[in-house]
């Protein structure tokens, strides 16, 4: 009886000790979520519209905190108010260094279309509202509460972590991530992998996840300029060989021409997966092999009716500016338009460009590059996707892992074009009805996705510097 009550004591004690543990680490859980909201506040508070950016202020703010947590960081000025911040905490050296990425500037806001001052990072209705919400500052919130977790909870660490804030992406990155990776790419040159924005994890209205969307890979932008010339005169004497109509029928001609289709590797992966939750059985089948699918015509044209399907599964052409004489009366020598072309990820731009040559089938017109990317995708057999993939079945059993190609583009491409793989992932849970505030009006994060992201962040973090 002794020896039992002795047992029962002792158990109780464990029991008890264990309870206390539990309250500590759910304590520290929940102080760091208070920390995440409260800095994000701060952070949706500086403005780093862009144009013009100031993200110095933004880079300010991160040194202020790496300083105060005896962390090393560093901040590159590309030009004057043009801010980047660097940070790294050390791991043993035995995996390659992990780094955290997101831009620190954020697009400009119509006021008159918000409910709340953009920049005055309310709380209202569980969100947390401001420009950069979702675009990208919850995500530079999260990724730096990872980093300061694990080091203060003194993790042993194989791979560096590293926290890069840039400049500029929303005008292209060139001041931003690729200044960086130009002018300082010794600071990144070990990196085994960079986390950057984009995917998130699709949920229904039910808040149940649909799929954990990683985005391996973007449409390359591959934008040219258009040039005719011609006879100058008078408008009052029309010319059959005006640059102007020359230019016209060159683009009728582009305008009538429908790329092929093409499904990339990671496009297949993606409607394989996703196929599952399309409420039409007959359809389901048809999106677990689209590249098979795609060669009936018939559901090749119902498939392409949703843009976003489309250009996930062609190079693209939009006609977006035009240019021919500034007078009413004047014919002039020369009129230009500009194409955003957008070309998938396993594209030739040389190849596509002589196709590009035959459907205007004109030498008199005149072509230039003004941007090209080169089309890459990251690999999806690494690490992070088993990392990913373990986190996912372990919050949301059963769920895909998934690979959406992004048709915009990010800052990834300046590290994929150096062969670093790249891959958009936050860890918000989004509903579709969330995700009209990015670039739109009244941008916002649950505070749910601030408390779940800061977690989630940190444990994709803790694996991939320590696994
Ligand atoms: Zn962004």
């Amino acid at each position: 009886m002794k020896n039992r009550s002795l047992t029962l004591f002792a158990t109780g004690l464990v029991l008890l000790a264990l309870a206390g543990m539990q309250r500590a680490v759910a304590g520290e859980g929940q102080a760091l979520e208070q920390e995440a909201l409260s800095l994000l506040t701060q952070y949706l508070r500086i403005d780093t519209t862009n144009p013009p950016g100031n993200e110095i202020r933004a880079a300010e703010f991160f040194k202020a905190i790496f300083d105060r947590e005896g962390i090393e960081s560093q901040i590159f000025e590309s030009a004057p108010g043009r801010g980047n911040i660097y940070a790294r905490i050390k791991g043993d050296g035995s995996k390659k260094a992990v780094v955290l990425m997101s831009h620190m500037d954020v697009v400009p806001v119509d006021r008159r279309h918000w409910s709340v001052d953009p920049f005055s990072a309310v709380i209202k209705d569980d969100y947390l509202w401001g420009r950069g919400a979702l675009d990208v500052k919850g995500m530079g919130i999260v990724e730096l509460m990872a980093m300061l977790a694990l080091k203060r909870q003194g993790v042993p660490l194989k791979a560096d972590i590293v926290f890069l804030g840039t400049a500029d992406e929303e005008a292209g990155g060139a001041m931003g991530a690729g200044y960086m990776v130009r002018e300082h790419f010794d600071l990144v040159r070990d990196a085994g992998l960079v986390l950057n924005e984009f995917g998130f994890i699709s949920v229904g209205d039910d808040g149940k996840a649909r799929y954990y969307g990683a985005s391996p890979a973007e449409k390359a932008p591959f934008w040219l300029k258009l040039t005719a010339t011609g006879t100058p005169g008078h408008g009052s004497s029309p010319r059959p060989d005006s640059a102007v109509l020359k230019l016209v029928e060159a683009l009728h001609r582009i305008a009538a021409y429908q790329t092929a289709l093409s499904v990339d590797p990671v496009v297949q992966k993606f409607y394989a997966d996703i196929a599952d939750l399309d409420p039409v059985p007959a359809k389901r089948e048809r999106l677990k092999n689209l590249r098979e699918s795609l060669k009936d015509p018939a559901f090749a044209a119902e498939f392409t009716k949703d843009l976003r399907n489309n250009a996930t599964v062609r190079n693209t052409i939009s006609i977006t500016m035009l240019e021919g004489s500034n007078k009413v009366n004047v014919i002039p020598a020369e009129a230009s338009a500009q194409l955003d072309v957008r070309l998938l990820p396993t594209q030739d731009p040389a190849l596509f460009l002589n196709d590009l040559r035959q459907v205007i089938n004109d030498d008199a017109i005149r072509i230039e590059i003004v941007l090209s990317f080169a089309p890459i995708a990251s690999p999806t057999d690494t690490g992070f996707f088993k990392v990913l993939e373990g986190i996912a079945g372990e919050i949301d059993p059963g769920v895909k892992v998934t690979t959406p190609l992004l048709t915009g583009f990010t800052d990834c491409h300046f590290f994929r074009e150096k062969g670093i793989p790249c891959y958009g992932f936050i860890p918000f849970r989004l509903p579709a009805k969330e995700l009209g505030g990015v670039h739109g009006n009244d941008e916002r994060v649950s505070l749910e996705n601030v408390k779940f992201g800061t977690h989630t962040m940190a444990e994709i973090v803790r694996r991939l510097a320590t696994q």
